[in-house]
Formats: structure tokens, sequence, C-alpha cells
């Protein structure tokens, strides 16, 4: 990635999080059928493992620490430890848009290094409901994080 980029990223919080997270996260490609750069047989170009956040499988890589995760995420954006659910679209706007794509791998990763739970359609209503409808359901914001107890430590 861009030097000149990343040097502008770790002046601030919010950046460092964004460069932290994007380093330590592998994403699928996007099954929403929308995507104007969609891969053909999506579904085909997931990582192995990780979780499945219904537009496509986040996995930490390259050694993702809770620790140090926990710390920029408190340093970055406290609220989304509060207790409360938070939507990808909503993380996805913080301070002017750090983007949908980055609000998604970020739950990914917080997910999987144990600091929030990941909620889906899909973890929602499992197998009850088509596909389409659990991927129009993310589409309206249905993908979220959320803590089990209130954290500010
Ligand atoms: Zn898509």
């Amino acid at each position: 990635m861009d030097k000149e980029w990343r040097e502008t990223m770790k002046k601030e919080p919010l950046g460092r999080l964004v460069l932290y997270v994007t380093d330590h996260t592998l994403r699928g490609a996007c099954l929403c059928g929308k995507c104007i750069d969609a891969q053909d047989n999506p579904q085909d170009h997931q990582p192995d493992g990780g979780v499945d956040l219904t537009f496509f499988r986040v996995k930490e890589t390259n050694g993702a620490d809770a620790d140090k995760f926990k710390a920029l995420v408190l340093e970055a954006t406290p609220q989304l430890l509060d207790g409360a659910e938070h939507s990808y679209i909503e993380i996805g706007a913080t301070d002017g848009g750090i983007g949908q794509d980055f609000a998604l791998r970020l739950i990914g990763l917080g997910h999987q290094l144990g600091l929030w739970q990941a909620l889906t359609p899909s973890t929602l209503f499992g197998d009850k409901l088509p596909a389409d409808t659990l991927m129009k359901m993310a589409g309206m914001g249905l993908v979220t994080l959320k803590v089990g107890e209130p954290c500010h430590s």
C-alpha cells in the first residue's frame, strides 16, 4: 500500500485503527451481486474459515493481537464498546466516512479476537429465510457488532 498514505494514517487514532484492520484481515469477494467490480463465482473466492458476514467472509491474519486491537478501538472509536448494537453502515460513516468495506472488516476482526459478537441476518434467522432475503436484510444494515457487557476499561 502507498507509503505516503500510511504515514498520514498513522498520525490519527482512526487512521491507526484503519491501518491495523487493513493489515490484519483477509476478506472474500462480495456476494451481493451488485458490486461493479464483482468477480465471477465470488463464493469460490472466500478465505478459509473466519467469520461469515453475509456479504463475504472476513478472516484475521498476520498475527492480529486482541490487546493491541482493543487499545486502538478505545483510542479511535470507544463508542463501539458501549454495549449497544452498531451497524457497518453507521461505522462506515464514522468521521466523514471510513467506508463500509472497512467497517465489515473491523466487525469481523473484533469478533474473531473476542472483543464483540458479529450479528448477521443468518445468526438471527438461521436457515429459515432464503439467501436473497438474508442479503437484502444485510443491505439494510443488519450486520452489526455488539459487546456482551458495557466496557470502558
Ligand atoms: Zn457487493
